[in-house]
């Protein structure tokens, strides 16, 4: 019996419907609700990237969740609810601060989510163990509606395998979760590009445990209070102290090698990209093809070299947006290593940072 459950996990039909955001067809959506009710796993658009949905409360599908994506047992998943009467579902409502009100006010339905004690209801395998849990409402009417019709909050790691680039559009779901859940909805590019901003508040101060859509300093300005920012949430180290010594994980990953080319200042655009061209030529001598991750403003700079555009310094937000999809392009390309520019850590920038030192598996370079 345990061998026939098995099975019926791994091997799947998955049904890909093509949603249209702004003319959604509910009896479609009330479908696919139907499926994560009844225990399924379903892909769903979010206006960061896309989730791999199931029912937060449905131990067994949760555990499916972990499975599909190879995600390993010790890292926790964010619940996605739709309306805030869900909240008591998924949370200790009555340890709930003000600085955590004033930000659901401000930034939900939104690329916020909020670690908070956990309720009794939500099992052990969404938060990994953990007496908290992280909750966010996102602001994708795909999304939205779904988990309205499902009438339960729903779980919604990205939908990649563990370790691999986010996916941002239909295209990524269908190639990274094909015939392992039952249902892909694709709606599309993603607003975002990028995850949530992920903010620790069952401590004495406020913690950031990622940077994502929402600049930090966008929150510290709306709470009046400063906001930690570990090393981790830079991506300088591993968030978890369990890890041996020297043991790197590498995340939202591309096969080929990366190496980030870091600066203490990029306000002199000129010299920084002289000197990540002739990094890059010492390199090639030694018959390596590479591939530079640019922006709009230093790629003049490359002559022959090439490059693949992440877009403006000017534009972070553009940059943000197309991260993923260019971390995914260079498995395309038949080179050897890609080397990418380093962004200043603010606003959006933080965020760009955390991402490409993890794809690099902290591989940097200070070439200052
Ligand atoms: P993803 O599901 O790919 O968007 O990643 C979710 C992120 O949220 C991971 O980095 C998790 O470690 C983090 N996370 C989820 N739940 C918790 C929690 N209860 N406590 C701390 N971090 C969490
Ligand atoms: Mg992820």
């Amino acid at each position: 019996m345990k061998i026939l459950v098995e099975c019926m996990h791994r091997v799947r039909e998955t049904k890909v419907l093509v949603v249209d955001p702004s003319n959604l067809n509910l009896d479609h959506l009330r479908e696919v609700a139907k499926v994560i009710r009844e225990g399924g796993l379903v892909v769903f658009p979010t206006e960061t990237v896309y989730g791999l949905g199931a029912d937060a409360f449905n131990r067994e599908a949760v555990k499916r969740v972990y499975h599909v994506k190879g995600r390993p047992a010790d890292n926790p998943l964010i619940v996605h609810i739709s309306n805030i009467g869900q909240l008591e579902h998924v949370a200790e409502t009555d340890y709930l601060t003000n600085d955590i009100y004033k930000i659901i006010e401000k930034f939900w339905p939104g690329p916020l989510t909020l670690i908070i004690p956990k309720s009794r209801r939500i099992p052990y395998e969404v938060t990994a163990g953990l007496n908290v849990v992280a909750v966010r409402m996102p602001a994708h009417p795909v999304a939205i509606n779904l988990i309205e019709l499902c009438e339960t909050p729903i779980v919604g790691p990205s939908a990649n395998p563990a370790g691999k680039p986010s996916p941002t559009s239909g295209e990524h779901v269908k190639r990274d979760m094909m015939g392992k859940v039952d249902v892909i909805i694709d709606s599309g590019e993603t607003l975002y590009g990028v995850e949530s901003t992920i903010i620790d508040f069952t401590r004495e101060f406020p913690v950031l445990l990622r940077p994502g859509a929402i600049p930090v300093e966008e929150v510290e300005r709306h709470l009046q209070k400063k906001i930690v920012i570990p090393d981790s949430a830079r991506g300088l180290i591993e968030a978890s102290e369990a890890l041996s010594p020297g043991m790197k994980y590498r995340h939202y990953a591309p096969d080929t090698p990366l190496i980030i080319l870091e600066s203490k200042d990029y306000s002199d655009l000129k010299s920084y990209s002289e000197k990540v061209l002739e990094y890059v030529k010492n390199l090639k001598r030694s018959g390596k093809k590479i591939i530079v991750l640019a922006s709009r403003e230093t790629r003049d700079y490359y002559g022959e070299i090439d490059i693949l555009l992440l877009g403006s310094r000017k534009n972070l937000f553009e940059v943000a947006r197309n991260l993923f999809s260019v971390l995914r392009i260079i498995d395309e390309l038949d080179v050897d290593l890609a080397v990418a520019e380093g962004f200043e850590e603010r606003g959006l920038g933080l965020t760009i940072m955390n991402r490409l030192r993890k794809a690099s598996g902290y591989n940097i370079v200070k070439i200052d």
